[in-house]
């Protein structure tokens, strides 16, 4: 039961409703019951006590049953825009006038609800040029109502009089519609503050997500070049700057196009994606790792010499060799690996790349599965031995 409010109150007025729609639906559902209360107001007041007093009570009637009719009326007349015209024509040049004569005039509070119905069929519109013109009309036809009744003519004011012949308690009645008045505004507000914070707490997400997708590889997840160089530019100065060291690590999967053609591309990615897996996992807090190329990634290592760099890279490595990636492959896939670290002849970050780019070369020219460096070269050592 909960469970279904919850999910009629989410559909109706949900952050995912447009604004528009969301206000015609608090009008269906708000303005019975704010009709319904004002009655109530009414009858408590005693302001239409009298001998035509009913009329105003029948009027109220008429207003809540027309009011309950809107969300039916909108199932309707399929054009939201259409209905929220109609509605808020009628609400201010039909319902509020009628209101307003047969509760008493301008003893009545019903200018409080002339702000009330005014403030939400602006809203509803959502347009302000339609808003501006709905403003001006509504207080020309007001003002109308206003002084006819002031200078009783076509007998306004003796028919008004002669609906309304007592009133019970006008300051028990103001006080009422002013509490009913305020009600329906703070509904607005809360609705209107609501809405901000939901659309805020989107376009946030929203943010966040781009900013994400523009800095990482869909398929793996991993930086992509663009950040990479970014990440490496600073890394670079900052390492300068401490006198800290920086290695990067270029890998390379081997045999890759084999792979690829033996198993067909999907399994590739799976490959690939598990390379990643295994450089993330790998990573402390300040290392990244990037795809630089189709299969080719470099991994970031700030602080970190040769030859720590080299250690680190051949665990990668042999934890790679003896993974199970996926059941089709039926050999070992193996990766290797080249090292640099930032040198003082370094001008460019390019440089750098092509540093650990030749010892990838060297790797993958001297027998593949293996990680090799530039003067201090344990990978290579170990496969010559
Ligand atoms: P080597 O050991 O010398 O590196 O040999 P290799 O076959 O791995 O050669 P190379 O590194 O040049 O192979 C790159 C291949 O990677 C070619 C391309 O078809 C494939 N590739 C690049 N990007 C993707 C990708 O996103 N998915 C898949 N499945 N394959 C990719
Ligand atoms: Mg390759
Ligand atoms: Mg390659």
């Amino acid at each position: 039961m909960l469970d279904k409010i919850n999910n009629i109150k989410e559909k109706a007025f949900g952050d995912n409703i447009p604004i528009k729609r969301k206000f015609f639906n608090i009008v269906c559902v708000g303005a019975p019951i704010f009709s319904f209360l004002a009655t109530l107001a009414n009858l408590i007041s005693g302001s239409t006590a009298g001998d035509n007093s009913n009329i105003g009570i029948w009027a109220c009637i008429i207003c809540t049953v027309t009011c309950l009719s809107l969300y039916p009326l909108s199932k309707i007349i399929k054009n939201l825009d259409v209905i929220i015209g109609l509605v808020a024509f009628g609400m201010n040049f039909l319902i509020m006038p009628l209101l307003y004569i047969t509760l008493g005039g301008i003893e009545s509070s019903m200018t409080l609800y002339f702000i009330v119905a005014i403030v939400f069929s602006v809203l509803m519109l959502d347009d302000t040029k339609k808003g501006a013109a709905l403003v001006f009309c509504a207080f020309i036809w007001y003002a109308l109502l206003i002084s006819a009744e002031s200078q009783n003519w076509f007998g306004l004011s003796d028919f008004i009089s002669s609906l309304v012949v007592y009133h019970g308690n006008e300051y028990l009645d103001t006080l009422l519609d002013l509490i009913v008045c305020s009600l329906c505004i703070a509904v607005l507000v809360k609705v209107l503050a609501r809405n901000f914070e939901a659309q805020q707490t989107r376009s946030d997400r929203l943010l966040a997500q781009m900013e994400e997708l523009s800095v990482k590889d869909p398929l793996t997840g991993a930086y992509n070049r663009r950040f990479l160089i970014r990440y490496l530019e600073s890394s670079i100065t900052s390492c300068r700057s401490d006198g800290r060291s920086l290695a990067i690590v270029m890998f390379d999967i081997d045999k890759f196009k084999r792979i690829n053609d033996d198993y067909g591309h999907l399994v590739g990615d799976e490959v690939i994606k598990a390379v990643a897996d295994i450089l993330k996992k790998s990573c402390r807090d300040y290392d990244i790792v990037s795809r630089y190329g189709g299969e080719e990634f470099i991994l970031v290592l700030p602080g970190a010499t040769e030859e720590t760099a080299i250690v680190r890279a051949n665990q990668i490595r042999e934890k790679f060799s003896a993974m199970k990636i996926a059941p089709e492959i039926d050999r070992p896939v193996t990766i290797s690996g080249g090292v640099a670290e930032l040198t003082i002849s370094m001008k460019a970050t390019e440089d750098f790349i092509k540093a650990a780019d030749d010892n990838l070369y060297v790797a993958k020219e001297t027998g593949r599965n293996k990680i090799v460096g530039t003067t201090y070269n344990k990978g290579l050592e170990e496969v010559q031995a």
